[in-house]
């Protein structure tokens, strides 16, 4: 029998967790996320088909990968989301597939996305007033991506978190009204900072967590604690266990030493770190009729790159990256 390969990268590190980008489009225009004006989309003939995904997902399975995130752009966008979830759940070696969604469309979809054996989703909300997620959004869309929530909790999703990318001046003074909806709803918050991934990421003021974090702990008596997920935060807990806080700071306290991830794009890349280059063009070697055991040796050969850290802040943070682009 053949040993079971490893996604091991070329600083020791083990590959386990994949986000997904099903699309790059989104119903939203978050400040942070998408250049105003941005019109750069992949043409969707060029996204990975369903197939093709299964092809990849099911290629890097094979070499260890557990985890897949659904995420985007707004994954909700990309029509059949549900036919693709309950396909790739059928995938041997996968034991978690979640998602990342900005909410507006979860009223419809959050039973049959259920159902096809999503356990966990992630909510993008920064802000509980509507005036506020017009101005960070572009779009009146508070109510839906509330309901959202609600229908989500109904149809059976028990571990739902809430992502608040926390940015000074516009909703850092918001934090404990979201501690308070979060801890009423029984919802996981987890508070992010911005991250300066191209023109958008640079354009809003970034806010260190870390006194944020402290001062929490020291408001409500919180204790270090673990939630499930692959991801990188941090996490308190209240000390009666029933609410928990999650702090994801690539810039004041980066993670990179335990990353274990790395990004499929909609049309095929492979990106080995969120503020990398592409490493490799999946997409164009399925289409070019790449045989199984050669593609299985790009996709673990291009591990190699991984850096060892990511740079925002460095020289490349100028350029025009765009997060929905990558799959944040
Ligand atoms: N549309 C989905 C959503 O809203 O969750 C998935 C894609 S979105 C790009 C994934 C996450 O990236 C969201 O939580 C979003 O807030 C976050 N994000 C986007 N740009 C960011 C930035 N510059 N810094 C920090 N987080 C960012």
């Amino acid at each position: 029998m053949t040993p079971p390969i490893k996604l091991l990268d070329g600083c020791g590190r083990t590959v386990e967790y994949l986000r997904l980008s099903v699309t790059d489009r989104c119903d939203l225009r978050c400040t942070y996320c998408i250049p105003p004006g941005f019109k750069n989309f992949v043409t969707p003939s060029n996204w990975l088909t369903f197939d093709e995904i299964e092809r990849v997902v099911g290629l890097l399975a094979r070499a260890g990968l557990k985890k897949v995130r659904l995420t985007g752009g707004e994954p909700l966008t990309r029509p059949g989301l549900s036919d693709l979830a309950r396909r790739l759940r059928l995938i041997p070696g996968l034991d978690d597939l979640s998602l990342s969604t900005n909410g507006t469309r979860l009223a419809d979809l959050a039973g049959s996305l259920r159902q096809a054996g999503i356990a966990r989703i992630n909510v993008s909300l920064d802000t509980l007033d509507a005036g506020r997620f017009r101005q960070i959004t572009g779009r009146d869309a508070l109510a839906n991506v509330l309901n959202g929530l609600d229908v989500a909790s109904e149809a059976g999703f028990t571990l739902v978190k809430i992502n608040m990318v926390v940015m000074g001046g516009i909703n850092d003074d918001e934090i404990d009204a979201m501690v308070k909806y979060c801890a009423e709803r029984g919802f996981i918050l987890r508070l992010i900072e911005t991250m300066p991934l191209g023109k958008a990421g640079s354009s809003v003021r970034h806010v260190n967590l870390q006194p944020v974090k402290q001062r929490l702990q020291q408001r409500y008596g919180l204790i270090d604690g673990a939630v499930p997920g692959g991801g990188p935060a941090k996490y308190l807990v209240s000390p009666d266990g029933r609410f928990n806080i999650g702090f994801i700071t690539p810039l004041s306290q980066h993670f990179c030493a335990s990353c274990n991830r790395i990004r499929l794009s909609a049309d095929g890349k492979l990106y080995t770190c969120l503020d990398g280059q592409a490493s490799l063009d999946v997409g164009a070697l399925i289409r070019a009729g790449t045989a199984e055991a050669d593609l299985m040796a790009a996709l673990t050969g291009a591990l190699q790159s991984k850096p060892v850290r990511h740079d925002f802040g460095g020289p490349r943070s100028g350029e025009n990256r765009v997060m929905a682009a990558i799959g944040g």
